[in-house]
């Protein structure tokens, strides 16, 4: 470029080399000269725009040249465009936008506005700009929480308020809600430059919630109603459930709801609501009406179904009205004057297109009509609920079905006319079942009324109460005996109508076996009061049991505790948030595992558990609980609902610790004290062994050198001639022979103790035995003059070792002999007690002391007068106990005292053999 003229060159448009040529003669003329902009060319044809500053060149302090510096502008020359354009966007944004847009300055000041914010507010922008501050368009109530709030807490921190809800005073005075958003802008140096909010006028979506909450409840009122309405058979039950429903709606109202009565081409109340003095009302209302048939004024309550005549009009606007009729406008206004009423709204009831009824509303001076379209809608739903009831009824009369029913039933049905004086005709249809369960044929009955086969007996009583209900209700239910053609009486349940039948008034009957049923009634009864004191205990134990309950609502994390629950953990439920983790937090640390797992594997097995584990409590007690859960599940297996029971069981728990601790103690007692007596009872047991080894062996040493001497001293006592030395050789003997005696009971005694000895048991004649017994000892009882009375049958049959029985004998007829002095008789009887036999052998000789007594059966024990006798060794009756004891029975013996004779008594087992 160098060396090339500028201003011819094409490097800078012609335009800008004008520029630069004025410029240069200003600056080489020694002026100063403003910057300014070039266009350049380049080589390709494009523009760029230059930035230009000419500056003087000097020689010898004379200006001699320009220069000119030269920069690039575009760039910035892009950023310019670009910020005119976005600003001339979000101008447009501003000033388009359904939200209002604002700014205010750090004083509260309102600088800008758009016209959706004006319009909102309903001021002009230079009216909002004249304000004092944005406070005089924010109610009261909001100021000092958006000073707090929004502005320190939010703007001034964070330089942001969030999205937040209040309110806007409009010009007109009137308050609107309001969602507002603002921002808070800072200049270079971090001051509050100023403030820019988004509002938006939320008036409609606030109305939207509410109206839709609105319309939530009425819903569930509309539903409710209609559930339970269409669930009532009674209509005037039905009606009063309606009106209390409406007069719920408006607390202060009155609620009247008449239906029209075909029968009686009436309109009657049939429910009353609200009224706190009816009569006065009624009275007032119906003062001029031409039918002034109201029923039973004086009887009128609160909620009692009223019965009140009057008629029908429609009314304007598809109404229908009792009273416009007969009252009039001034009257009316009387009427609610007096009433402290200011409108009546009135509901029609009406079936294609027929009025049928009306609900209407009474209301208090300045009270306004709520839920109205609640109570259109629940009026339509009646309606209709109404209808069906009498369309119910309708069907029940329709001919068609009638035949239908009457075939089909398995239940007798009659029809037949009624005559003048309420007399029935005879019948004039019945049905298969009635033939079937009576045994008359359908034109048997033709010739027969309901008199000839209801029961004479009971019959009279309920007809006349019949015939009134009939005539009052068209319909009639009672109990009734029918007696058949062969003579049974059958209990019968008569629903009894009455019809139009071939025109003529009639009455159709359907009748019912209940024999069976009057069986089970009393049963069922009685079940029922078991049930109900079963209940009763189940409620009662559940408090003495001071049980809890849950229930749990899966997917929701619902959690209700019943306040047995909140007692035994010891919370208050207001601070307590129940859910399945705050339920878990109340656990034992220890147990809380177990607890989750069992749970969780309960609800993994569809099956429900029974746990016990600890609760912590606040102050850090220990309490156990029982905890019994169930879980229901939907078709798809997952769980729906689950329910528990908690006992608390602490006390329990307690006891059974103090229990198995004693238990404990026990046991090492017990221990203790088995290994002793075990330790003594073998101690006790090897003595006896060795005692009766001891004696036996005693016993044989003894004997074998006792032969010689028995045999030797007879014959050494022949050998003597001399009386003293043949005496003295007499004593000798009769002391070796005592010895001798006294060594072979010894040893009998012993043996009897030794286990080897074996008992041989068998049954014999208890008499055979005693006759054998007696006739061994024939010669003692003769040398002695000894009368002995056996009384023992030999029928008596005994399971013994006879050997045995018969040494018992011997011993005891021996004692009676040797201890009896004048009188020498002994008896012997036996006779059947349990299962065994007790024998018994009387004496009548010197008997026995109360103090002797206790010790007959020891061991060497004598009395004092056998105390000296050789033929005295006191094992005799030990022996006997022995001998007794082993099979299985015990003897003893029993006397008047010394003088007075004695009787030894045994038992014997008793052969089975024996009859
Ligand atoms: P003993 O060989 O001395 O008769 P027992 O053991 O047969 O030994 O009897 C023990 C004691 O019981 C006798 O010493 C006697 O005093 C008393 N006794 C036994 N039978 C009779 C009886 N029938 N009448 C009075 N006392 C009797």
């Amino acid at each position: 470029m160098l060396g090339k003229n500028v201003f011819t060159s094409g490097i800078v448009t012609k335009k800008s080399s004008m520029k630069m040529l004025s410029i240069f003669s200003k600056v080489i003329r020694g002026n100063p000269a403003p910057i300014i902009e070039v266009e350049g060319i380049t080589k390709n044809g494009d523009l760029i725009p230059y930035e230009l500053r000419a500056v003087p060149l000097f020689k010898n302090k004379k200006v001699v040249a320009a220069q000119a510096i030269l920069r690039n502008l575009t760039e910035r020359k892009e950023n310019q465009h670009a910020l005119a354009k976005s600003k001339r966007k979000y101008r447009e944004i501003f000033n388009r936008s359904r939200d209002g847009f604002v700014m205010v300055d750090a004083t509260g000041q309102i600088i800008d506005a758009n016209e959706s914010y004006c319009k909102m507010l309903g001021f002009t922008l230079d009216e909002l700009k004249n304000l004092q501050d944005f406070y005089e368009i924010t109610p009261e109530k909001w100021r000092e929480w958006e000073q707090n709030e929004i502005w320190n807490n939010r703007l001034l921190k964070q330089g942001y308020s969030g999205r937040y809800e209040k309110e806007y005073i409009k010009k007109d005075g009137a308050i609107i809600p309001i969602e507002l958003e603002s921002y808070l802008v800072r200049d270079n140096k971090g001051n509050i430059d100023y403030l820019w909010g988004v509002a938006r006028d939320i008036t409609e979506r606030k109305n939207d919630e509410k109206e839709r909450e609105l319309h939530l409840k009425e819903m569930n009122l509309i539903t409710d109603v209609v559930v339970h309405a269409s669930r009532m058979q009674d209509i005037d039950k039905l009606c009063n459930y309606v009106g209390k429903t409406i007069h719920s709606l408006n607390e202060n109202s009155y609620v009247a709801i008449s239906l029209y009565d075909p029968k009686a081409e009436r309109i009657r109340i049939r429910a009353l609501c609200g009224f706190e003095s009816v009569s006065d009302l009624l009275n007032t209302l119906f003062k001029d009406s031409p039918v002034k048939n109201v029923v039973n004024l004086s009887k009128i309550q609160k909620d009692s179904q009223l019965y009140l005549s009057g008629q029908l009009r429609p009314v304007p606007g598809g109404l229908y009205a009792i009273m416009a009729d007969t009252l009039s406008k001034e009257k009316c206004r009387e009427v609610e004057k007096l009433l402290g009423i200011t409108a009546i709204y009135r509901v029609g009831l009406s079936l294609n297109k027929k009025p049928f009824g009306s609900i209407s509303i009474l209301l208090k001076q300045g009270e306004k009509i709520h839920f109205k379209s609640a109570i259109e809608t629940i009026a339509n739903h009646f309606s209709v609920i109404i209808h069906e009831k009498q369309a119910e009824v309708k069907v029940k009369k329709s001919r068609e079905q009638f035949q239908n029913l009457f075939d089909n039933l398995r239940d007798g049905v009659f029809v037949h006319s009624l005559l003048p004086g309420n007399r029935p005709g005879p019948f004039e249809q019945t049905n298969k079942a009635a033939s079937t369960i009576l045994g008359y044929s359908p034109e048997e009955f033709k010739e027969m009324s309901p008199w000839d086969l209801d029961d004479p007996d009971s019959s009279k009583e309920y007809i006349p109460k019949v015939m009134e209900q009939l005539k009052e209700n068209g319909e009639a239910v009672f109990e009734a005996v029918q007696v058949a053609k062969d003579g049974r009486k059958i209990p019968v349940e008569v629903n009894a109508s009455l019809i139009e039948y071939d025109e003529k008034q009639s009455i159709i009957s359907v009748t019912r076996d209940i024999s069976k049923r009057k069986k089970t009634e009393w049963k069922l009864r009685k079940n029922e009061e078991r049930l109900r004191e079963s209940e009763r205990n189940l409620k009662q134990a559940q408090k003495l049991a001071k049980l809890g309950r849950w229930d749990y609502i899966h997917g929701e994390d619902k959690l209700v505790w019943n306040e047995m629950i909140y007692d035994i953990f010891e919370i208050n439920p207001a601070s307590f948030d129940a859910t399945y983790e705050s339920f878990l937090a109340t656990i034992h640390p220890d147990d809380r595992k177990k607890v989750n797992d069992t749970w969780k594997k309960s609800l993994q097995d569809k099956d429900s558990y029974t746990i016990e584990h600890r609760l912590l409590l606040k102050d850090n007690r220990v309490k156990w609980v029982k905890e019994k859960c169930r879980t229901e599940f939907d078709e798809r297996g997952n769980p729906v609902h689950s329910t528990g029971i908690v006992q608390d069981i602490t006390d329990q728990k307690q006891a059974e610790e103090r229990l198995k601790k004693a238990h404990v103690k026990l046991k090492k007692m017990n221990q203790t004290l088995e290994k002793k007596v075990h330790e003594r009872t073998s101690e006790v047991q090897r003595l006896l062994k060795q005692k009766d080894e001891f004696i036996n062996q005693l016993g044989h040493d003894l004997k074998n050198p006792l032969g010689p001497f028995l045999q030797l001293l007879p014959i050494l006592e022949n050998h003597v001639s001399n009386e003293k030395d043949k005496r003295m050789i007499q004593v000798l003997h009769r002391n070796a022979n005592y010895m001798r005696n006294l060594v072979k009971k010894t040893i009998d005694l012993a043996k009897l103790n030794s286990s080897k000895t074996k008992f041989i048991f068998e049954d014999v004649s208890l008499g055979d035995i005693v006759d054998e017994v007696i006739s061994v000892n024939v010669s003692l009882f003769e040398d002695n003059g000894v009368i002995v009375e056996n009384n023992v049958s030999t029928d008596c049959l005994v399971h013994v070792d006879p050997l045995h029985i018969e040494e018992v004998f011997t011993n005891l007829f021996n004692n009676a002999v040797k201890y009896s002095t004048d009188e020498q008789w002994i008896g012997i009887d036996a006779f059947e007690k349990d299962n065994c036999v007790i024998v018994s052998v009387q004496d009548k000789g010197i008997g026995i002391s109360n103090e002797q007594l206790p010790f007959l059966f020891d061991e060497y024990y004598k009395a004092d007068s056998s105390r000296h006798d050789f033929d005295s060794s006191g094992l005799g009756l030990p022996i006997c106990k022995r001998i007794i004891e082993k099979h299985g029975g015990k003897i003893w013996a029993e006397s008047k005292g010394i003088g007075e004779g004695s009787t030894f008594y045994f038992t014997l087992p008793r052969s089975d053999n024996m009859s």
